[in-house]
């Protein structure tokens, strides 16, 4: 489990050791480890705020959001790249807001097992969409995505009923899933 993380100092063990994840808990999930992508480019800038992917997960998402915008529909990312620990921070906020990790960890992803670590995942929204919302489905964006994002190399990660036990998340998109999932990315 010795992943390289943003900060050296600090190993996946010792992470989850911090946050009071038990070192089982991956593996008792079933969940795999994603390497931290190290070849990233900003592929939007939005207030202050870059939103990182891979080279080529970032030049498909431009051209995803090209031929979307022909469709006349507008995809806007809400979250692309984060890091081993930037995962671990929005963990330790809400344990010091005081709720549960059990909760915690039904909406957040243990560090280490996001496909947002890949650089190659995202999540989407449309203007006056909800962001990171199951309503999403409803919307015509949602609709474009399910018939052209596949042309694109995107796929959707967890449809309902999906094997790792997840929650339905039709915002979340990852650009050639196979092959990460594979481990050759
Ligand atoms: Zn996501």
């Amino acid at each position: 489990m010795a992943l390289p993380l943003s900060n050296p100092q600090t190993q996946l063990p010792d992470l989850l050791h911090q946050l009071g994840i038990p070192a089982g808990e991956i593996a008792r999930r079933g969940l795999r480890l994603f390497n931290e992508a190290q070849d990233l480019v900003v592929v939007e800038t939005r207030a202050t705020r870059g939103f990182l992917l891979q080279p080529r997960a970032a030049q498909a998402w431009r051209e995803m959001q090209a031929a979307a915008a022909e469709d006349g529909i507008v995809l806007e990312l809400v979250s692309a790249f984060r890091s081993i620990e930037r995962q671990a921070e929005l963990i330790r906020r809400k344990l010091d807001n005081g709720l549960a990790l059990a909760d915690i960890l039904s909406v957040l992803a243990i560090p280490g097992t996001s496909e947002h670590h890949t650089g190659c995942a995202i999540d989407v929204t449309t203007p006056g969409g909800p962001p990171a919302d199951e309503s999403f489905e409803d919307t015509t964006a949602f609709a474009w995505l399910n018939a052209h994002a596949a042309q694109h190399g995107y796929t959707l990660s967890f449809p309902r009923g999906n094997p790792e036990g997840y929650l339905y998340e039709p915002w979340h998109w990852c650009f050639e899933r196979e092959r990460l999932l594979a481990g050759m990315a």
